[in-house]
């Protein structure tokens, strides 16, 4: 069997507060020395808008580059630890997607 994949790969993110398409990003997290750069999704195109999606799931990023309103659910535990899923915009609908297995389950507003 092959082994469990753990590598994210994300497409179509879209803003869990405001369903907008968000982009690409990578993003400091963490001051000074322990500060990292992590890849995820931002740039959410509505007003202030500070949510950042990445490995830990939907959250907002402070301008220290810290994470706040942490959102780990619904998540997904198909052959890997707990992954939070992504709302993602297919052609027809929005959907949660897990970023590591691609599992898919419906979205409710
Ligand atoms: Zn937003
Ligand atoms: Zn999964």
């Amino acid at each position: 069997m092959l082994p469990p994949p753990t590598e994210m790969r994300c497409e179509n993110v879209v803003c869990d507060a405001h369903l907008a398409d968000m982009r690409p990003v990578k993003v400091k997290h963490g001051m000074h020395l322990y500060a990292s750069l992590l890849e995820g999704f931002a740039r959410c195109p509505v007003g202030a808008c500070t949510r950042f999606f990445g490995a830990e799931g939907y959250c907002d990023l402070t301008r220290d580059g810290d994470f706040t309103n942490i959102r780990t659910e619904p998540y997904c535990s198909i052959q890997h630890e707990p992954q939070p899923m992504y709302i993602q915009r297919a052609p027809d609908r929005l959907q949660w997607v897990c970023p590591i297995c691609k599992a898919v389950a419906p979205f409710h507003r």
